[in-house]
């Protein structure tokens, strides 16, 4: 079991278990059990991705701590839960939105974006979405 001094919880000692509770239960004992090292937790990163040789656009959210990650182009994608790191994680809920509005502009099926003639101008939506989409290879 690990102690340190109370007075300079810098100094650790590995003592017997036994020997460890009967120091920690002295009156005016001098020494504490070392606490255990905080659990390290990620944060999920979640975007909306474009296949580099798909095309097919989806939602995906990683996490760099635990290594983690998930792929979806379902409808409800963004309702699913991200479990990682000993956590459950939710969609943020701007990825949601923009995630439910570029859905519909997804061809049924091949999951691209619906394309339209070069002289009709992209909506609103789709234009945010082209300056902000990464690419990955899906
Ligand atoms: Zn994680």
């Amino acid at each position: 079991m690990k102690l340190q001094l109370k007075n300079d919880p810098s100094r650790h000692f590995d003592l017997p278990r036994e020997i460890a509770q009967i120091l920690l239960l002295m009156p005016g004992s001098v020494v504490a059990e070392v606490p255990p090292p905080p659990v390290k937790r990620g944060v999920g990163i979640w975007q909306i991705v474009e296949g580099v040789f798909s095309g097919r656009i989806s939602l995906s959210v990683s996490c760099s701590v635990c290594g983690s990650a998930m792929v979806s182009g379902a409808q409800k994608a963004h309702e699913q839960k991200f479990i990682h790191c000993g956590t459950s994680e939710a969609c943020p809920p701007e990825v949601a939105n923009q995630w439910r509005e570029v859905f519909k502009r997804l061809e049924p099926g091949s999951g691209r974006l619906i394309r339209r003639s070069p002289s009709d101008a992209d909506d609103p939506v789709t234009q945010a979405f082209k300056r902000s989409r990464v690419h990955c290879q899906i």
